[in-house]
């Protein structure tokens, strides 16, 4: 008799399906040595487990992702191609409180959402060391316009810097009061963790912002982060595989720390290598130096496409909202869930 053993049968069709989202073999998935980023940067899907963040913002992975849809009443997504619309349905739902809030509130029609995670999480192809567990979003400076971009659009359009030329201030002709109240209303909600933005558009708001401070020290300088301001999120309560960052510094930030920023030394260039060194290759990082957790969510089935449905904030298996929309090119725009 010629019977497969229905176990056999059943780890067949998960890895067939494992194979079909992650567009690689499954026999790689699990191997320890694989290159992280192969693996996650790949994955078209989330792993089909209750959301949970594992590791860190920098090394990590997340199952259970949900993508925030295309288009909501107060926000578009963009550069779809990237599919890294994805993270904790908690970052989710802030997403979206923070474009309605501001919208409501503050004088800015809505959000440009920039990358948030890959399906899985994990290292990426391109850009970003963090965005790893779903817990970090990127919002553009741009205001969001008042007419739905295409889909080519939204991968053309540029971001815009908020800086004056090549120095490290911010353009007054481009910086508006309502750019600061959307970065201060973000880092204002209690589960922000960190809010990233260029220093000259943290020295702006040291000079000019005339309200309530007790958020400015979680608005961290860093480099880059002067056409779109980077949201991180606590781990979520009960996520005991995910790391938290240490706290902000107390205080606004609006100090030495900052004068800092405006000194020659954050922008030297890399030390010039000495004649004779080899170039130092950079080492990838392997599945097996990701959290045990990583293995299993990229060998783990992903969730049907069938069931991007309404995806609820605190469902505990997620759906995605919102696959059916990695349109090849300018196609159907799924309809906006409800505002929730
Ligand atoms: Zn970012």
């Amino acid at each position: 008799m010629n019977r497969m053993n229905p176990y056999r049968r059943l780890t067949r069709a998960a890895m067939l399906v494992c194979a079909l989202a992650t567009g690689i073999p499954a026999a790689n998935a699990a191997d320890g040595n694989a290159v992280a980023k192969q693996l996650f940067g790949h994955a078209k899907l989330p792993a089909a487990i209750a959301s949970e963040p594992h590791g860190f913002y920098s090394k990590g992975c997340i199952a259970g992702a949900v993508a925030i849809p295309v288009d909501g009443p107060t926000w578009q997504a963009m550069r779809l191609s990237r599919n890294r619309r994805w993270g904790h349905p908690d970052m989710i739902a802030l997403v979206e409180r923070l474009s309605r809030e501001v919208a409501q509130y503050d004088g800015w029609p809505g959000l440009l959402i920039g990358d948030i995670s890959q399906p899985r999480g994990g290292p990426m192809l391109s850009g970003h060391a963090s965005h790893q567990m779903g817990l970090d979003a990127d919002i553009w400076l741009n205001p969001m316009p008042s007419r739905k971009l295409s889909y080519r659009e939204r991968e053309d359009t540029s971001a815009v810097s908020m800086l004056k030329n090549d120095t490290l201030y911010v353009d007054p002709d481009r910086w508006t009061d309502a750019h600061a109240r959307l970065i201060v209303r973000a880092a204002s909600y209690p589960e922000v963790e960190r809010i990233f933005v260029h220093p000259g558009i943290k020295k702006k708001l040291c000079d000019t912002w005339k309200g309530d401070r007790s958020s400015f020290g979680k608005i961290r300088p860093y480099w880059g982060h002067h056409y779109h301001f980077h949201i991180r999120i606590n781990c979520p309560k009960g996520a005991t595989d995910c790391r938290s960052q240490a706290p902000s510094p107390s205080g606004t930030g609006c100090d030495k720390s900052l004068a800092w920023w405006f000194t020659d030394e954050p922008w030297k260039p890399a030390k010039p290598a000495k004649p004779g060194d080899k170039p130092k290759k950079k080492r990838e990082m392997r599945l097996s130096e990701l959290p045990a957790a990583c293995a299993r969510i990229i060998d783990a089935p992903s969730v049907s496409s069938e069931a991007a449905a309404t995806f609820q904030p605190g469902m505990a298996v997620a759906r995605a909202s919102a696959y059916s929309v990695l349109p090849a090119n300018d196609v159907p725009i799924p309809t906006p869930r409800p505002v929730n």
